[in-house]
C-alpha cells in the first residue's frame, strides 16, 4: 500500500512539472511573438488592408485571398 502512494505521489509530482514547464514554455513563445507592429499590405483587387503574412503575393502585388488572387492574375 505504501508504494502504491509513493506512486500517486510521483505520478502527481511528475505531471505538475510537465504542466509547469509546458506553461513557462508557451509564456515565452508570446513574449517573443510580439503582433502588431507587423506591416499593412493592399489587396491588388479590392484594395482591403491586411498583415503582410496574411497576404497572397504574386509577381510584387498582394491579394486578400486566393480567389482574387486568381481572378486578378493575367491568364498565361
Ligand atoms: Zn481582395
Amino acid at each position: 500500500m505504501a508504494k502504491f502512494l509513493l506512486l500517486v505521489a510521483l505520478g502527481l509530482l511528475v505531471g505538475w512539472w510537465i504542466a509547469k514547464r509546458y506553461r513557462a514554455r508557451s509564456d515565452a513563445g508570446d513574449d517573443k511573438t510580439p503582433r502588431g507592429s507587423e506591416d499593412m499590405v493592399r489587396c491588388a483587387l479590392c484594395g482591403v488592408h491586411l498583415p503582410r503574412s496574411e497576404s497572397l503575393v504574386t509577381r510584387g502585388l498582394y491579394y486578400c485571398s486566393a480567389e482574387h488572387q486568381r481572378q486578378h492574375s493575367p491568364t498565361d
